[in-house]
């Protein structure tokens, strides 16, 4: 199997500190390629050299958290995407979060800087990798609205039908490992086409146990329970959510 974690935090404590283990055991299991998604600016100059040190394992995105409600720091950041083009394969993570965000000034700004980061993806032709808690319609509909095409959206903890517009638009969800625990997730994925599907760890948050560190390595779980909600085969599965990831990714190898 040759499975692409398409959204984990490979920068944060203790996964970092324990980086070639987790990938060792990751890859026992099939999962062999690492999309790093960043918070702020430091960390996307880190994923970068991560990127470089484990060249066609780790692919760096670049993003800054919607709850970073730092401008400048929104600016450097896409000063940097713009500068290391070739070697970014995605903007990430942003989006709307408006379940910590409340206050409407500070929504505002957090629009403003989500809305910078569309455009730049527009522009450069990057996917974006889009964070959008309790805010999952207003996200998918500032998407639609301004033309962005290659989307994922990680972790999506709305309804199936507040993710309608995002599937007919050819958006890709990810599935997390705390599906097994989590029963919006359940079903919003049970009726999800297979196509607009991939796969993620979010490590080390949402693992299949609450309150545990999450690994890439336990993306076998939501795979597993991905196969009871389809009646699939495991390497069918594989075989079609690899097809998405490509789709949406292009070939991820060594010369990135
Ligand atoms: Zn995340």
């Amino acid at each position: 199997m040759n499975i692409t974690d398409t959204h984990c935090h490979l920068l944060s404590s203790p996964l970092y500190e324990n980086l070639d283990n987790i990938i060792e055991r990751a890859k026992s299991r099939g999962i062999d390629k690492f999309v790093v998604v960043t918070e702020n600016f430091e960390e996307s100059i880190k994923a970068l050299e991560l990127s470089e040190r484990y060249k066609g394992v780790i692919f760096a995105a670049a993003g800054l958290f919607p709850t970073n409600l730092d401008l400048l720091e929104a600016l450097k950041i896409a000063d940097f995407i713009k500068k290391n083009r070739k070697k970014i394969v995605a903007i990430g993570e942003v989006g709307l979060d408006h379940w910590k965000i409340k206050d409407e000034k500070e929504r505002k700004l957090q629009r403003e800087i989500f809305e910078i980061f569309v455009e730049l993806a527009i522009e450069l032709n990057l996917p974006l990798n889009i964070h959008s808690r309790s805010a999952g319609k207003v996200t998918i509909e500032l998407l639609i609205a301004k033309g962005a095409e290659k989307v994922q959206m990680h972790a999506f903890d709305g309804s199936f039908s507040s993710a309608k517009k995002g599937i007919d638009a050819g958006f890709f969800f990810s599935v997390p490992p705390s599906i097994v625990r989590s029963n919006q997730k359940q079903k919003l994925f049970r009726r999800m086409p297979i196509e607009n599907i991939l796969l993620e760890s979010d490590a080390p948050a949402l693992a299949p146990e609450a309150g545990d560190i999450n690994e890439p390595a336990n993306i076998l779980f939501a795979l597993e329970y991905l196969g009871y909600l389809k009646k699939l085969e495991i390497e069918e599965m594989v075989a079609k959510i690899s097809k998405n990831t490509q789709k949406l990714y292009g070939e991820l190898n060594a010369d990135i």
